[in-house]
């Protein structure tokens, strides 16, 4: 058995793989990531980040990097493009779409993993993979790139690390090398997107498109400047193979099936196709193996969620894993990814369900879109379905409590400075307005906060390293029943 030296290999470069590499260097941990594409892709597939993933960059001190390259757009409206203003009362700091596209979402936080210490290889893909109780084992692929999907021949290269977390996309490797079930429903519809220069003229474009989305919601052209769009259609019926391109004719057709006319689309950037599959993987832990992002749960983009879903998988399972490969780890807490995570995502992919069916042509569902539109207009409503879309009506289960309890919480004015930027290394937090309670043998991992200057409904709150609350109240002795659940015994 070789030496084991990579504490956490990472499959995928990914905005998972990435996020959780960035998060993982935070706490010391040495980090490879292996990625098949000797390049980053053209593709732009998401295009903005959701309120919750907005907060967590903030929390690292990224979020002006994001800003830098991104534009902010009103959350209201996202929910099957039912079209609403934002709601009143959004408890954030942050109450706006951030429009990026994931192209740069992916160049920005490879950037800062590689800044904090992780080692990226690119071209290098897993083909195979076999764990004992040390370790996990990896064989990688030839150096060929296949870019289909598809498993390269075996390399006979090895590699070995203690753990090993598969960000490796919905087609994941390490999934099926598992054996781990990816139950769901398989794709019924597909969508040509591409990026392609339209001649047509503005004014007659948008008026088209209008007529057009008053019934097809999954059609589209979004102008990118310079005469190209970022083009969306239905195709004609689902392909056996998604990663086969489509061509520009067959984009053409399909324009003229549903507008008419094809725009006089020519110069294709890049085509590609995605399908509505919705599947979510059993188990996110199988030993030393984790799975995040796609490769543990696929729905339609729908709202704009995946991505979101899968940076906020790494945020939550990052510092877990760190905890155990230093070895402070409570018994429990890896699980507490899959426990916590896997509900998250069960409900997103009830609510992309959801969204296709209020987004079908059919007279019956169009009835229910009409009247979930009409409900919409009260406030709580259109809140309950944003705070969904947007992450932060997530709570983890911890039990009974404070209503603050399992959720993450809003940035908070201090008396110097802002909550989050308090939260930079990722370590835990007591926010005390009390000034009376005591982290004492937890200083390593826990810092002690006491300069709040905005006034909160609760006089201390624990938070855990993603920010979300492990404990609130006032009492000492209350405090240290909970600390060892997510911090480990005490120093001393
Ligand atoms: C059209 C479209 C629009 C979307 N819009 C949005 C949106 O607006 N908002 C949003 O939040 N989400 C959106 N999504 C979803 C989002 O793109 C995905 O959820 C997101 O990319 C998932 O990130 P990931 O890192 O988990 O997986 P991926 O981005 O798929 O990354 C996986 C990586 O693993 C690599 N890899 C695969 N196999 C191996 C292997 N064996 N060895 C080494 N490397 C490997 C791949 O090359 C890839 O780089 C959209 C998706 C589509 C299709």
């Amino acid at each position: 058995m070789g030496v084991v030296v990579i504490d956490v290999i990472v499959v995928g470069g990914g905005p998972t793989g990435l996020m959780l590499a960035g998060e993982l260097r935070l706490h010391g941990v040495h980090v490879v990531v292996l990625e098949r594409e000797s390049e980053p892709l053209p593709y732009v597939r998401a295009l903005g980040l959701h309120v919750r993933s907005i907060e967590m960059m903030d929390q690292r001190g990224l979020l002006d990097r994001f800003l830098a390259h991104g534009r902010q757009y009103p959350v209201g409206g996202f929910f099957a493009a039912i079209e609403k203003p934002a709601p009143e009362r959004l408890d954030t700091t942050h109450p706006y779409v951030l429009g990026i596209p994931q192209t740069t979402t992916d160049r920005l936080l490879a950037e800062r993993a590689v800044e904090l210490g992780a080692e990226i290889r690119r071209g290098c893909e897993l083909v195979g993979l076999r764990q004992d109780e040390h370790g996990v084992t990896v064989e990688l692929g030839n150096g060929g790139t296949r870019g289909d999907g598809g498993v390269a021949a075996r390399g006979g290269k090895e590699l070995r690390s203690r753990y090993l977390v598969g960000c490796d996309g919905g087609r994941s490797t390490v999934r099926k090398l598992l054996g781990v079930g990816f139950p769901g429903e398989p794709s019924r519809v597909e969508t040509l997107l591409g990026e392609m220069e339209l001649t047509a003229a503005p004014k007659t474009l948008a008026a088209v498109m209008a007529e057009v989305r008053r019934i097809h919601k999954r059609f589209g052209a979004m102008p990118l400047g310079d005469e190209v769009y970022r083009v969306v259609v239905p195709a004609e019926g689902v392909s056996e193979d998604r990663s086969v391109p489509p061509t520009l004719e067959e984009f053409k057709r399909q324009l003229r099936a549903f507008a008419g006319t094809d725009f006089g689309a020519h110069s294709p950037r890049w085509l590609s196709r995605f399908g509505d599959a919705t599947r979510q993987a059993e188990r996110y832990r199988a030993g030393r193996v984790l799975l995040a992002g796609d490769a543990a749960h696929i729905h339609p983009p729908t709202g704009g969620q995946g991505l979101n879903l899968g940076v906020q998988d790494a945020f939550n399972l990052g510092w877990k894993l760190a905890a155990e490969v230093a070895g402070w780890a409570p018994d429990g807490l890896l699980d507490s990814y899959h426990t916590e995570r896997h509900p998250v995502a069960a409900d997103v992919l009830h609510n992309t369900r959801a969204q296709i069916e209020l987004m079908s042509t059919e007279p019956g569902p169009r009835s229910v879109r009409r009247l979930l539109s009409e409900l919409m207009d009260f406030d709580e409503v259109n809140r309950y379905l944003t705070e969904k879309i947007t992450a932060i009506g997530v709570r983890y289960d911890f039990g009974d409590g404070h209503e603050l309890l399992g959720r993450r919480m809003r940035d908070v004015r201090l008396k110097r400075g802002r909550l989050y930027e308090l939260m930079h290394g990722g370590r835990g937090l007591l926010l005390d307005q009390t000034g009376r309670l005591s982290v004492a043998g937890w200083e390593d991992r826990i810092d002690h906060v006491t300069d709040v200057s905005e006034e909160l409904d609760v006089p201390a709150v624990l938070l855990r390293p993603d920010g979300h609350v492990a404990w609130a109240g006032e009492d000492q002795p209350d405090l240290l029943t909970v600390i060892p659940r997510w911090f480990g015994t005490r120093i001393g």
